[in-house]
């Protein structure tokens, strides 16, 4: 039987708590009666940081039915943070977890087929949105364009996956070995590694109140994936230098050509080709800069290098 957590970050959610409480009380109390789930399983709500009813919300939840915990941040830290510190608080108290939002927008109906697919062995369990018909035009062409350049990038993500995952507790000990700040979970935990799979739903509307992450911090959060994982904007400078170069080199080329059979040569021939040789040479060297940079960057994260699944050597 496992003992199944579930972690909803919170951020002024008072319109959509006491819902979202009602039907997760329901999924975990039929999982309950099937003996699928254990009776310390919970659901926790982290608050963070919000200025409305939240976290009495969670208080008197916590009071009426011991399914319900609560974990309250100082201040608002972002969602990132809320659902680390959520994941990492529980990660030795449970056999697994479920991250979700508070918005019901993570269909609760969704919990069955992860803990199916945890049964059946996989540790890491991602939920893939499987029709985003409820999301606006504009935010269905955002993400979906954005996990593709992701991809281009070299960023290994689960396309239309988002922060609704399934991490056994061994996983999430794995997790808590990323030492790094800006967190962008979708790509640090493909980088884990175990068995893993993936299960779709369909992505509801939130079911009330407004959503929390405006235009600045969904382009904070796609800025982090990019350069937390990528090097490839650096490369872009090593791109143009090599562009200018050839360009450069051409220019002179062509008017050294015409010059020796006699023809005329305009002066800027001259001017463009050495400009564009003298400014590769910069470029080349703000690459090379980059690239040191970049590889510090890469050091200071001190991420793990690698994990052990099995060590048929070692004694119990
Ligand atoms: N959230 C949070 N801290 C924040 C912003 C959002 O904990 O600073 C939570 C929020 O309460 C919700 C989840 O993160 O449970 C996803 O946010 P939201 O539904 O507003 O984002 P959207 O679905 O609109 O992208
Ligand atoms: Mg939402």
């Amino acid at each position: 039987m496992t003992t199944l957590y579930l972690v909803l970050p919170c951020y002024n959610e008072e319109a959509v708590l006491p819902e979202t409480a009602r039907r997760l009380d329901l999924v975990m109390a039929h999982l309950l009666r099937e003996n699928r789930i254990s009776e310390e399983s919970r659901v926790v709500f982290v608050d963070d940081g919000s200025r409305d009813a939240t976290w009495p919300i969670i208080c008197r939840l916590h009071e009426e039915n011991k399914l319900f915990e609560g974990l309250k941040l100082t201040r608002n830290r972002g969602h990132q943070n809320a659902l680390l510190a959520g994941l990492l608080t529980v990660k030795d108290r449970c056999d697994a977890t479920i991250s979700m939002d508070a918005d019901l927008q993570d269909d609760p109906a969704a919990i069955y087929a992860f803990l199916d697919a945890f049964e059946a062995g996989n540790e890491i369990v991602y939920g893939v949105r499987s029709d985003r018909s409820s999301d606006t035009f504009f935010k269905r062409f955002t993400a979906e364009g954005y996990y593709k350049l992701l991809d281009a990038m070299g960023v290994e993500v689960v396309f239309n996956h988002a922060d609704c995952r399934l991490m056994s507790s061994r996983a999430l000990n794995l997790l808590a070995e990323y030492e790094e700040t800006s967190l962008f979970l979708r790509g640090m935990v493909p980088q884990i590694g175990l068995k893993h799979t993936t299960i779709t739903y369909p992505r509801q509307e939130r079911y009330a109140g407004e959503s929390k992450y405006p235009l600045s911090k969904m382009l904070k959060l796609a800025f982090d994936g990019i350069t937390s994982f990528s090097m490839k904007p650096l490369k872009l400078l090593r791109l143009f230098a090599i562009l200018l170069l050839a360009a450069g080199l051409l220019l002179l080329l062509i008017g050294l050509v015409i010059s020796l059979f006699g023809g005329f040569v305009s002066p800027l021939v001259w001017l463009f080709g050495g400009l564009s040789l003298l400014v590769s040479v910069v470029e080349f060297s703000l690459w090379l800069m980059g690239e040191y940079i970049g590889r510090t960057y890469q050091e200071v994260k001190k991420r793990p290098r690698f994990f052990i699944e099995e060590d048929l050597g070692k004694q119990d």
